[in-house]
């Protein structure tokens, strides 16, 4: 299959932006223009809730909504179903003393989601070291009218644990970069994650997969925190269950009794998991979440939830 036609498997999807919008009033304008419910890839004008993600919505492919007002005014979000998962199965609390990180946010379809699932209220820190996407996160923030949102031009392996701001996260979402491997649609290429082109080159992959381990250990040093959710839009298994089963082993987590959350607690209705020859105990795979590029009608995606163990324990024993 090209990419074109992985591409063309993949509906438009639509998040509702709960900040300023409700899924009420969003059937009730798709309905108004003439959208009916129906399998998404069946005919043009078909929309369908998804059952996984809370508040999505998907289209047919070709149905475009970049100068739309609804997208304009922030009302809705393009983003694709998979990278939805991430803020999804982190799911952080709408309380006003949360304290939430997004280690790695821009351009900030992530950030926005965690906002929308805090219902604006708490505190989220939204790191970006980049300064150019720096630029990019706060005028996309302000777009979705995330007030509970403070974005920090950092990069998060400077951030002290111990400092008092940010020390005390309890959830943190880290989304770093890769390779961008599971990325074939083009709109969403130029829309969400990916930075740039994967060309497969396994040095590359190996200084890339060093990072992303060096910034789950990182995130699991931060004292209060309780949950963490590491996802990649890499279809390779170096940067997925490879940084995953190491994550485990490193001191940090063993200090900090991190393990993987039970499949109960991330995505239990979702068919495509990890790969149980990648990891060092099969079942673990179980508790990842992958997505399959085309196959799934979504971009190729993984999505791994650490918790500390008084979490996870009774599951595992
Ligand atoms: N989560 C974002 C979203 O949904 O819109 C996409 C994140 S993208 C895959 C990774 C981002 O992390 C890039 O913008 C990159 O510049 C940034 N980044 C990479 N390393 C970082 C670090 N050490 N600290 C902060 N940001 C970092």
């Amino acid at each position: 299959q090209t990419d074109d036609a992985r591409a063309a498997s993949i509906p438009r999807y639509v998040r509702v932006n709960q900040t300023c919008w409700t899924v009420a009033d969003a059937l009730e304008t798709f309905q108004e223009r003439g959208y009916q419910e129906g399998d998404p890839l069946s005919f043009p004008k078909a929309f369908q809730q998804d059952q996984h993600i809370p508040n999505l919505f998907a289209f047919h492919p070709s149905v475009r909504f970049t100068e739309d007002s609804l997208y304009t005014s922030g009302k809705i979000i393009l983003q694709d179903k998979a990278s939805c998962f991430p803020a999804h199965v982190l799911s952080p609390p709408a309380r006003e003393d949360a304290v939430v990180i997004d280690a790695t946010s821009a351009p900030g379809n992530k950030a926005s989601h965690l906002c929308a699932i805090m219902q604006n209220k708490g505190k989220l820190y939204a790191f970006e070291r980049d300064r150019k996407r720096f630029s990019t996160l706060k005028k996309m923030l302000a777009k979705a009218h995330c007030n509970n949102v403070e974005a920090v031009n950092l990069d998060f392996l400077t951030v002290s644990p111990n400092d008092p701001k940010y020390g005390r996260a309890t959830h943190i979402l880290l989304d770093p970069s890769c390779s961008g491997s599971g990325i074939v649609n083009r709109m969403d290429h130029l829309l969400d994650n990916a930075e740039e082109e994967d060309d497969g080159d396994s040095e590359r992959l190996n200084k890339l997969a060093a990072f992303q381990l060096k910034m789950i250990r990182h995130a699991m040093a931060f004292p209060s925190v309780q949950r963490i959710v590491y996802s990649t839009c890499s279809v390779h298994a170096v940067e997925n269950e490879h940084v995953v089963r190491q994550a485990l082993k490193t001191e940090e987590a063993i200090s900090g009794n991190f393990k993987l959350a039970p499949k109960r607690d991330i995505l239990p209705a979702w068919h495509r998991r990890g790969i149980h020859d990648e990891m060092d105990e099969p079942v673990h795979a179980d508790s990842l979440v992958r997505c399959s590029p085309g196959e799934d009608g979504t971009n190729g995606f993984f999505v791994s939830l650490f918790v500390r163990a008084n979490d996870a324990e009774d599951e595992w024993q």
